[in-house]
């Protein structure tokens, strides 16, 4: 079966920075996704994998802007470190709510003084990414899934 819209797809993949060559995610356990612009996969990597057929393998390469977006120096915050809970921790992260109600996952950059600088970027933004994908399982997605709008079973999305 060919991956088309409407199809749940499973798939594995290794992560790299195009630029360094530095592994972001290793190979882990497969994913499954519900094909057909579901925001599920970045719109780009599921155009490299539509038609394709369960044993595909390929090097899918992306711009920044095709994959986190460029980064964004306004989203680089100090904020006083009172205002965090104890135990904040350089690498961690925490959320909060921007103006127009949008969630924003800030990472702690550095701890300096009585100052936090945050960083509002996805962690992979700016990167140009290379995803060495394969696909290892492809089947037409149930009613209730394209209903939900994303793939069920083993390795897709628990309720
Ligand atoms: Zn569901």
């Amino acid at each position: 079966m060919q991956i088309a819209k409407d199809t749940a797809v499973t798939i594995q993949f290794t992560l790299k920075d195009s630029d360094t060559g530095k592994v972001l995610e290793g190979a882990q356990d497969p994913i499954t996704y519900l094909h057909g612009g579901y925001g599920n996969l970045i719109p780009k990597l599921e155009e490299a994998l539509e038609g394709q057929a369960t044993g595909y393998r390929g090097i899918v390469k992306l711009t920044p802007a095709d994959a986190f977006g460029e980064r964004d120096e306004s989203l680089l915050h100090n904020i006083p470190k009172s205002q965090f809970p104890p135990g904040v921790k350089v690498g961690g992260q925490l959320e909060a709510t921007d103006d127009q109600g949008q969630r924003i996952v800030f990472t702690v950059l550095k701890i300096k003084g009585d100052t936090v600088y945050l960083d509002g970027n996805h962690p992979l933004a700016g990167k140009a990414l290379t995803f060495d994908v394969k696909v290892t399982d492809v089947r037409a997605a149930s009613p209730e899934e394209i209903q939900h709008g994303h793939a069920h079973g083993a390795h897709g999305h628990h309720h």
